[in-house]
């Protein structure tokens, strides 16, 4: 089983099987919304994502369709979800325990911090994959 909560504890997740290859994610919005120089994102299957929360999330749409959620108490980043989409893309900071998943590229490199400088092998999309 997989874990993760936010910052002060009122919200925490359990993750059931398997999660998708890690994308970091350097866009606009992602930066902003977690204040920080990319965002780290696995997809999820609804199905295998069980959400244990003692306040309701907050919610921001950052783009047509696409809403972000958040503990409405502490602020942390959770996981951002599309309109119709069977699956969310969990924020990988709010884990507790190791995904065991694998990084696989960087995207939205376009849009990266300029203070920034990435030092991987790993594959620099400009944009989505
Ligand atoms: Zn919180
Ligand atoms: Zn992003």
């Amino acid at each position: 089983m997989i874990t993760g909560s936010c910052l002060c504890g009122k919200v925490t997740y359990e993750i059931s099987g398997k999660i998708g290859d890690i994308v970091h994610c350097h866009c606009q919005t992602c930066r902003k919304a977690h204040g920080s120089a990319f965002s780290s994102v696995s997809a999820v299957n609804d199905n295998q994502f069980t959400l244990l929360s003692k306040v309701p999330l907050g919610c921001f749409e950052s783009s047509k369709g696409k809403n972000r959620y958040f503990c409405s108490n502490c602020g942390t980043q959770l996981y951002a979800k599309r309109e119709g989409a069977k699956h969310i893309v969990l924020r990988l900071g709010s884990l507790d325990s190791d995904p065991q998943a694998k990084e696989s590229c960087h995207i939205w490199v376009s849009q990266k911090a300029t203070w920034y400088s990435i030092n991987s092998q790993l594959p620099e999309h400009l944009e989505f994959e």
